[in-house]
């Protein structure tokens, strides 16, 4: 552990586009934000190939160029931006206490978590092969569907996001072949029977995938299996959408903050605020719903804002930038 502890106005957790815009914000408030990258610097958007819906991008923008134009946007009113990675937080006392890459101490007078979610993967091989390459694997329709236009499409899921993607790429996409690995949906009735009601979604029951197929560079098809027959067989598909799930990476703050059954952190209904005063939220680590990079940004604008009325009602001088101490 290091002995020196360094005291901020602003900490800001995680850097996708909630993180980033919240630096924004709080520097241009005069907070001298903090932020720690993560493991995954850019956050999920890192993942992505081309970024067509986000305003102001006439003609689209590449993932990870726009969490780069969104770095030095932070860095330019002087938001300090480090590698490093949030291990331990400590929410218990007055002072907001967060460990770095397990030793550095850094005590703040505001945290904002915007440390995201992770989309769930199958785990197959050719599946991670392809999701790398972005060569036809997403696990997100409302990102990547436009690409698949007119062709046909795999979705794996069976739950609430999988029946809204399937239903979203149905209106797109020329066919889309649903596996759904029990014999019945966990979605809602509404939304399973929106689904089956649409005529060109295919579901098929009791059937998991084998192996998503292509040339070495992008998907042709998807190998199948069905638990009961165990027979398999291929699915012309150009796309193959995961919608299994998503983990928010909030363990750091179990014990501390109000989390719900999957581990979203529960904000303040119209604000930014969690259960511990001087502790903000923003992006997906809350967001189960829209998971949009649009809407991690709107969040980490919020953020910023009640962090900074947190700390004018707390009198915090804002002229001194981050300190040292023993
Ligand atoms: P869920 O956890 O509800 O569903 C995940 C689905 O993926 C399940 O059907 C599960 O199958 C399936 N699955 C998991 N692992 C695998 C695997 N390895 N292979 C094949 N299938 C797999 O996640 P969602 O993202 O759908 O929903 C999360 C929460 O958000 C829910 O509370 C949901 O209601 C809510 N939500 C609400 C919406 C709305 O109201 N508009 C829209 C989207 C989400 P199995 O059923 O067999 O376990």
């Amino acid at each position: 552990m290091s002995d020196t502890i360094e005291r901020v106005k602003c900490l800001i957790i995680g850097s996708g586009p909630a993180g980033y815009t919240a630096a924004i914000y709080a520097a241009r408030a005069n907070m001298s934000p903090v932020l720690y990258q993560g493991t995954q610097p850019g956050g999920q958007l890192t993942t992505t190939n081309e970024v067509e819906n986000f305003p102001g991008y006439p003609e689209g923008v590449t993932g990870p160029e726009m969490m780069m134009e969104l770095q030095k946007q932070a860095e330019r009113f002087e938001a300090d931006v480090r590698d490093g990675w949030v291990t331990k937080v400590d929410f218990s006392a007055d002072v907001h206490k967060v460990w770095v890459n397990g030793e550095k101490e850094i005590h703040a007078d505001t945290v904002i978590i915007s440390t995201g979610a992770s989309a769930k993967y199958l785990g197959l091989d050719s599946e991670q092969k392809y999701l790398k390459l972005g060569g036809g694997v997403s696990a997100c329709a409302v990102c990547d569907g436009f690409f698949y236009r007119n062709q046909e499409v795999v979705i794996v899921g069976a739950g609430d996001s999988a029946c809204e993607e399937a239903h979203y790429l149905s209106k797109l996409c020329k066919k889309v072949t649903m596996l759904v690995r029990r014999d019945e949906f966990r979605a809602s009735k509404i939304m399973a029977e929106r689904v089956k009601n649409t005529e060109n979604i295919e579901i098929l029951f009791n059937t998991e995938t084998d192996e998503v197929l292509g040339d070495g560079q992008v998907v042709h098809g998807v190998r199948v299996y069905n638990k009961e027959t165990k027979e398999k067989h291929d699915v012309p598909a150009t796309g193959f959408f995961v919608a299994i799930g998503h983990k928010p990476n909030t363990d750091i703050f179990k014990g501390f903050l109000d989390l719900d059954e999957t581990g979203y952190i529960i904000n303040v209904p119209g604000t930014a605020k969690t259960n511990i005063e001087g502790v903000f939220v923003s992006g997906d680590a809350a967001d189960h719903v829209y998971r949009q990079a649009i809407t991690a940004a709107g969040t980490g604008c919020m953020a910023a804002l009640d962090a900074e009325r947190y700390l004018a009602s707390k009198d915090v001088n804002f002229e001194v930038a981050t300190s040292t101490y023993n």
